[in-house]
């Protein structure tokens, strides 16, 4: 990879802290034991690094450390969450309530759930991405067993109202869901002030390594019983079977440690980058919009706006200069217009017309500097070959 290319794709991915490498590679090579195995030493260590992970994730949002689940990512945690507590309350209820910008690891979940019977009300947002809180407390029924509402957009970087959505679930007796992928590290999370009684992390989001991640479970006050979605040897509390990985735990709970560390000068530091990029941008791009809201929004998301210019075809002309987005990297595979840029109900042609910049831990004044040349220089002869 060319050392000029600038990665502004954290939402997609982040690298992997060095601090937790370091953490991790013992756990690879030296400390190789099953966590399950305890019967002897080797099992016995690896067991004391995924009970100290446990302990770390849970510090980092206010919950018990047998409140944590493992899982292999964001992903199956929102997969879990929603299809265990759909099957455990059935006979509760079986109405749900999310929002129409959701991770596809909800929407579609959610969509299976609706193939097996349940109902599922999907909030529309305003043009800023914002959920209407009467419209949600409207949407409530007799049936309703579950909120999710996730913490961060991975898109436009919308930040929801967790400790209202929280009080309105508990005022009615209904869980609330919240998938936090994006939003650790950059939101402060307490899931006992918040009322959450169940939240998604993934280590690849927050500088830890790709294909692990967590699930907190509420245990008190409500107790939430999950139906296990894994079947197998009863890891986690029966929750989640199957060997753990444990390098990848020990990197995660590493990942969180730092990334609630350093969230008050990240949060500063990272506001501050991205209001000059965004103002150096529209000093040269005059037109330029943003996507989402102003102010309730990651201090590390950009999502922009640029009217007439084809998101794609400026992506590949900056290819060897910065690393950017159209929309979620788990809908780049497949070429359709962003679904959430789509919902914000404005310009038919702005999902297409519209590019993501994240950045990140590492992205310097430096890198920045050169950025809005770049990206301007690029719009502007996009421009210029239109219209000849
Ligand atoms: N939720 C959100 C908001 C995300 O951004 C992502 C990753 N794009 C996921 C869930 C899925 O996470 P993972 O890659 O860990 O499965």
């Amino acid at each position: 990879m060319s050392n000029d290319l600038i990665y502004l794709d954290h939402h997609a991915t982040t690298p992997v802290d060095p601090v937790v490498l370091e953490a991790m590679l013992p756990y690879f090579t030296e400390v190789y034991g099953n966590a399950a195995s305890t019967d002897h030493i080797f099992g016995t260590k690896a067991y004391n690094a995924v009970e100290n992970a446990r302990s770390q994730i849970a510090r980092a949002i206010d919950a018990s450390p047998e409140e944590i689940i493992f899982t292999s990512g964001a992903t199956e945690s929102n997969n879990l969450a929603l299809k265990g507590v759909a099957e455990s309350y059935k006979k509760k209820g079986n109405h749900i309530i999310t929002c129409v910008t959701e991770h596809p690891a909800v929407l579609d979940t959610c969509k299976e759930l609706e193939r097996n019977g349940f109902d599922v009300t999907y909030l529309p947002v305003n043009h800023q991405g914002i959920i209407d809180l009467d419209l949600l407390k409207n949407s409530i029924r007799n049936n309703t067993i579950l909120i999710t509402i996730m913490a961060a957009n991975n898109e436009i970087g919308v930040l929801a109202p967790l400790i209202k959505i929280g009080q309105l679930a508990r005022d009615n007796d209904i869980f609330f869901h919240t998938d936090a992928t994006q939003a650790i590290g950059y939101v402060p999370i307490s899931v006992d002030k918040m009322n959450i009684d169940l939240l998604s992390i993934s280590g690849h989001k927050i500088y830890g390594p790709k294909g692990v991640g967590a699930l907190y479970v509420r245990k008190i006050s409500p107790r939430v019983k999950l139906h296990e979605q894994i079947h197998g040897g009863g890891h986690e509390r029966g929750m989640r079977s199957g060997t753990h990985n444990v390098p990848g735990i020990v990197g995660l709970g590493e990942a969180m440690r730092i990334a609630v560390k350093l969230l008050p000068s990240e949060v500063k530091r990272l506001t501050k980058l991205r209001d000059k990029l965004f103002a150096d941008l529209k000093t040269e791009l005059e037109n330029i919009e943003l996507n989402g809201h102003e102010t309730y929004r990651l201090p590390n998301n950009l999502n922009i706006y640029l009217p007439k210019i084809d998101a794609r075809s400026l992506i590949v002309q900056l290819n060897n200069r910065v690393a950017l987005s159209t929309g979620s990297a788990c809908s780049t595979a497949k070429v359709i217009p962003s679904h959430v840029i789509s919902a914000l109900n404005l310009e038919q042609n702005r999902a297409s017309n519209s590019i993501r910049l994240g950045l990140g831990r590492f992205t310097t004044v430096h890198e920045l500097s050169s950025v809005a040349k770049v990206v301007s220089e690029q719009v502007k002869n996009i421009i210029n070959i239109s219209f000849v």
